[in-house]
């Protein structure tokens, strides 16, 4: 079971195409102690009407959310935060300077918007590891994937957003994740996560519990992609499911 102080109003999706990444990723909301709402990741433009529907029916308008977290800075993760407007956004003053700084260009980091964070970058504060943004509700920095991508830790449920730390189970269990900063630092990261959290929320995937090397979900994946290939016909659904 999911704690009810955590919702998933758009769920991560570990997949792409032969056409490319979905950028699909996991937006949650969560109830923090103080009884205020935290958004933590906000999606692309793609996920926009998705995510304000979803807010919609939880009765919240976009002012209503008070702190955005971004686990890091890339577009499939940031492209809605402007539309918080008095919310207080959070990131890591390293993920913040890899972009400002242009180390993600050298990097070879495609999947920075730097317009729009340097556009953006007066409102986002830099945060610290450890750092309290809520009554045990903590940021964890989890280099690897960027310098300075973000978890949040919810203390009192043992539940961790790790963003793309951890993009989805199967590459915890198969293969190492992209890294844009180091494998070996993304390999610690992944590790603290799963040593301090009894629930892991990926960045591209379900929540899920790891015990004994193997992966239990908490949620079903549901997802229909629709296709309109043929116009003298009804549109092509997949169904997915698990
Ligand atoms: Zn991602």
């Amino acid at each position: 079971m999911i704690p009810n102080k955590l919702k998933i109003l758009l769920s991560g999706v570990p997949g792409f195409s032969s056409r490319g990444f979905f950028g699909w990723c996991t937006i949650a909301l969560v109830k923090v102690n103080s009884g205020e709402y935290l958004l933590f990741d906000t999606g692309h433009h793609g996920d926009r009407l998705t995510l304000l529907r979803e807010l919609e029916r939880m009765g919240l308008s976009p002012d209503k959310i008070s702190h955005v977290v971004v686990s890091h800075l890339h577009f499939d993760h940031c492209l809605n935060m402007h539309l918080f407007k008095k919310a207080k956004i959070y990131a890591s003053e390293k993920e913040l300077n890899y972009v400002l700084s242009n180390e993600y260009e050298a990097k070879g980091d495609p999947f920075v918007p730097y317009a729009y964070v340097k556009d953006l970058s007066s409102r986002i504060a830099t945060v610290e590891d450890g750092q309290e943004l809520a009554p045990r509700c903590q940021v964890v920095l989890l280099p690897g994937h960027t310098p300075g991508s973000l978890g949040l830790f919810l203390e009192d449920v043992k539940v961790i957003l790790v963003g793309d730390a951890i993009r989805h189970a199967w590459e915890l269990l198969h293969e190492p994740g992209i890294c844009f900063h180091s494998l070996q630092e993304a390999e610690k990261s992944a590790k603290k996560a799963l040593e301090i959290a009894e629930v892991v929320v990926p960045g591209h995937d379900r929540p899920f519990k790891l015990e004994e090397g193997r992966v239990h979900y908490l949620e079903d994946f549901h997802l229909e992609l629709i296709f309109r290939i043929h116009p003298h016909d009804q549109p092509v659904t997949v169904k997915l499911e698990s």
